[in-house]
């Protein structure tokens, strides 16, 4: 561990275009887009406060590693000052490369701690054999990543959700929960006690990927559970895909609705005084 940030250095690693003026010209464009888009996420929704202690959850995979990388480069030009902490938990799945992480970390001489906490061996002991196991896991990692928050001063929690993820839980939730909402840019936890920001909320992940692919993060693989990927996401993430192809930008274009909520034209009693509504004007 060590204190003072350090820039991340730009491997080129698949260039996109045999040109290489072109392609530099391509990743810069990539990048200054990714860097507004985290800025005016941070801005718009509140996200970070002069003297915010952030806690980065790192997972090894490329959003988080995306997420670590514009948080830094958005320091260095911020007008606050903030502190950020990059957090790994290591769930003691089989096969983890515990050495990849802390090796990228502290190259780029920021502060960072992987917490060690065997999830894995609970998880496969309690969830019955061919049941999913994501539920369990998932509410295990956020408790030991709240506790590990509160125990060491962290007053913000960033974690690396991106747009597409935001729309593909919206639809999750109106397919699977007949609710409508998605996974908001900044929200409270239930217990009131933290705050979880997701500064990546206006990145697409297909630019997350190519910037991945520039860097070259040392990616870790998100299958070394065993389980299988969340099917109904999968389903999903298809049915956008088509629908992107048919009409290019409709990703987008959900995401907007989800900002431009008009509560008199939905159907929620409690949104809205539908029963105490009266004409404003008798005239004809
Ligand atoms: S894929 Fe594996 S590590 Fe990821 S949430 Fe599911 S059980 Fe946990």
């Amino acid at each position: 561990m060590s204190s003072t940030e350090a820039s991340i250095p730009i491997r080129l690693h698949k260039p996109s275009s045999r040109d290489p003026r072109k392609a530099k010209y391509n990743t810069d464009k990539l990048v200054k887009r990714l860097r507004r888009q985290v800025g005016q996420a941070v801005m718009d929704y509140g996200m970070i406060e002069d003297g915010d202690r952030i806690m980065v959850c790192l997972s090894g995979g490329k959003d988080s590693y995306a997420m670590l990388d514009l948080l830094m480069n958005l320091k260095r030009s911020a007008p606050v000052d903030f502190s950020l902490i990059a957090v790994n938990l290591d769930q003691k799945q089989p096969g983890f490369p515990e050495h990849v992480l802390p090796a990228y970390l502290e190259q780029l001489g920021i502060e960072w701690h992987v917490i060690e906490k065997d999830t894995y061996s609970v998880v496969k002991r309690v969830v019955p054999e061919g049941k999913t196991t994501c539920g369990l896991c998932s509410r295990m990692r956020r408790g030991t990543l709240y506790e590990f928050a509160r125990e060491n001063g962290m007053s913000k929690i960033a974690l690396g959700h991106h747009l597409n993820d935001i729309v593909e839980t919206f639809f999750l939730n109106l397919f699977h929960g007949a609710s409508l909402k998605a996974m908001p840019p900044k929200l409270r936890s239930d217990d009131g006690q933290h705050i979880v920001i997701r500064p990546l909320a206006y990145c697409l992940e297909a630019d997350l990927e190519r910037l991945a692919e520039i860097r070259n993060y040392p990616i870790i693989p998100c299958n070394l559970c065993g389980s299988q990927a969340n099917l109904e996401r999968q389903n999903i993430k298809r049915m956008l895909a088509d629908w992107e192809r048919v009409q290019p930008g409709r990703t987008m274009s959900i995401f907007r609705a989800l900002g431009n909520v008009a509560p008199s034209q939905l159907c929620d009693t409690a949104l809205f005084d539908f029963t105490g509504l009266a004409r404003t004007s008798s005239e004809t």
